[in-house]
């Protein structure tokens, strides 16, 4: 009895332990949770009254729920001064403002989160109202913490700045009317048609200029001048373009500081091509003299590279050249639209070293493919040779694929010609028989082989190319194209492709698509020039020969005709032993495709379908 009333103590004593306990976790967590929640919507309302439009959408209590994002809350302010006392005043109180109101709560750690917002150090001037704001950037990180997405939000200060600074350089009308030039300039280049009325629109628009390190960026909502759209349109103007206003007293002391950092030099050596027009300055400032005009393509060797400028030799002179005006890449010359394309030879030809010069830098030839990277309308194209840039009349590249000359047997371009063709195979008894038949009348044909197939019986496709015939591609399994999407059908010719590179060491250069057929979709998505035919001889259908021989004999002119057969059935190789002795008795030629493509003067285009020549 006493035992047990002495347990029962201990279990009421243990009991209640719990419950403390219990109670402490439940207040600890509701505390944790309505300081999360307070802090949370403190740092909404402060995002917000930052923000100017309504498009802001955070949330801070929901992110929480999930926890495979991680959030962290990441700011900085980082304003440059902008050699304006009041101004700058006003700016540090802000950045002063904001950086107390989002100090950050000590649990925040453990809590994820996927939105970070950076508070950017721009300065953000709007025209015609003279108001201040600031620009903040929304990151959303995924959990790694790297960026996925970012959008920029702007909050305006009208403040009573119209009063405290009325006087203020900043907001005088020289400025903003330097400001307003660019986006006028913008205007007159751009396809809007405004008729003339910049000072009107400009007014109405109320653009907001933002100089940053490297551009004037200047924004305005898209309905605001097209009484239409929700958007902001952004227009962004080079730093090397905005000279003007630079140069005014009020960004002197921005310029002061980049002048220190630009003196921090890195070894560097490396041929660079000038993506448009500058100059090679004789020290690393743009009031320094010009040695040199540079030339949009124009190469340069870079020897030093520094935040701003870098040091480089051009013709044997050694100057400095912003970098912002240098790339790897290779680039058109002045005057020529940039391109970057596979062109083709359409004949011999020779590449010039200049458009206006006879020197000649190689030749190349009928068929070759080379690089073009711009075009002229002085009748020249720039091409990449060899690492070096030549020029080439355009008129002399096609971009489509050239056939080269496909033989060395010998034909007559004026004697009458015919294409028979073989698809499905190969197959290694008709395929084989019909090849016997062909080679026995020293005559061609152009077999559009199955990928699939060619894998099977590699024998017989070499077999067919070594008797001088065209292999070409059916498809790798025989797919009716039209059914597959942009994925499937490059999955086809990609099979296709290796088939034949694997077994013949090259690819092949026509396509035969399954049934005829091929829509818009594949004739564009296809790398092949597309072969119909315009003589049937339905073989797939009877699998007789005399059928077969019926629906041949339909024409009496078979110069330029395509006729279709099958190179898996045996009736079909029996009508071959009469066919093609009687179309040589009658003085045809029999040539592959590419052959009579050539030899009647046609230039096949991939995706283009062609019926007879
Ligand atoms: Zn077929």
């Amino acid at each position: 009895m006493k035992r047990g009333r002495h347990a029962k103590k201990q279990n009421i004593k243990i009991s209640s332990f719990f419950i403390i306990i219990i109670i402490l976790l439940i207040l600890f967590f509701l505390v944790y949770y309505i300081f999360f929640k307070i802090e949370s919507t403190k740092m909404v309302k402060i995002v917000k009254e930052y923000y100017r439009t309504e498009n802001l959408n955070v949330d801070f209590g929901k992110n929480k729920v999930d926890k495979n994002l991680n959030f962290k809350y990441a700011y900085y302010i980082n304003y440059p001064e902008i050699s304006n006392k009041i101004l700058d005043n006003l700016i540090k109180k802000k950045k002063n403002k904001i950086k107390s109101s989002f100090k950050k709560p000590s649990f925040i750690n453990v809590i994820n989160h996927n939105i970070n917002y950076d508070i950017v150090n721009y300065e953000l001037y709007s025209a015609p109202e003279k108001t201040f704001g600031l620009i903040f950037i929304k990151h959303k990180l995924n959990n790694k913490k790297k960026i996925i997405s970012s959008s920029i939000y702007t909050s305006n200060y009208s403040m009573d700045l119209n009063e405290k600074l009325k006087d203020s350089y900043i907001f005088n009308s020289e400025y903003i009317s330097v400001l307003n030039s660019y986006l006028i300039k913008y205007f007159k280049e751009s396809k809007y048609d405004l008729k003339k009325n910049y000072d009107k629109i400009i007014k109405k628009i109320k653009p907001q200029y933002i100089i940053t390190s490297k551009t004037l960026n200047i924004y305005y909502l898209e309905k605001d001048l097209l009484n239409k759209g929700t958007g902001i349109i952004k227009i962004e103007i080079p730093y090397d373009d905005i000279s003007s206003v630079m140069n005014m007293d009020v960004h002197k002391k921005n310029n002061a500081k980049s002048e220190k950092i630009k003196k921090e030099y890195k070894k560097e050596n490396k041929n660079m091509y000038l993506k448009k027009g500058t100059y090679l300055y004789k020290s690393d400032s743009k009031n320094s003299s010009v040695l040199k005009i540079l030339k949009k393509g124009d190469s340069v060797k870079t020897t030093l590279k520094g935040q701003i400028f870098s040091k480089a030799i051009i013709n044997n002179v050694e100057g400095y050249v912003i970098n912002d005006y240098l790339s790897d890449d290779i680039i058109a010359d002045f005057g020529y639209i940039d391109k970057k394309e596979t062109v083709y030879a359409i004949c011999d030809l020779d590449i010039k070293i200049k458009s206006s010069s006879n020197a000649v830098l190689a030749s190349i030839k009928k068929g070759s493919s080379i690089t073009r990277i711009g075009t002229s309308d002085n009748g020249f194209s720039e091409v990449i040779y060899d690492n070096k840039k030549g020029y080439i009349e355009t008129n002399k590249l096609s971009i489509s694929p050239v056939n080269d000359i496909p033989t060395n047997r010998k034909i007559n371009p004026n004697r009458p010609m015919v294409a028979l063709t073989f698809d499905d195979g190969p197959n290694p008894s008709s395929t084989g028989r019909i090849l016997s038949t062909l080679s026995k009348y020293n005559a061609v044909a152009t077999f559009f082989d199955l990928g699939k197939l060619v894998y099977a019986y590699p024998d017989v496709v070499k077999k067919e190319e070594r008797l001088g015939c065209e292999v070409a591609s059916h498809t790798y399994s025989h797919a009716n194209l039209n059914n597959l999407s942009v994925q499937g059908i490059l999955k086809e010719m990609e099979q296709s492709s290796n088939a034949f590179k694997s077994v013949l060491g090259h690819d092949v250069k026509l396509l035969r698509p399954p049934y005829g057929n091929a829509n818009d979709l594949v004739k564009s998505t296809v790398p092949y020039p597309l072969i119909e035919w315009n003589i049937d001889t339905l073989d797939w259908k009877s699998r007789n020969k005399e059928s077969i021989l019926k629906e041949f004999r339909v024409t009496n002119n078979y110069d330029g005709k395509i006729i279709l057969m099958h190179s898996i059935y045996a009736q079909t190789a029996d009508a071959v032993e009469v066919i093609v002795p009687e179309l040589i008795n009658k003085g045809y030629q029999l040539v592959t495709i590419s052959e009579m493509a050539y030899y009647k003067g046609v230039t096949l285009k991939k995706g283009q379908k062609y019926y007879s020549f």
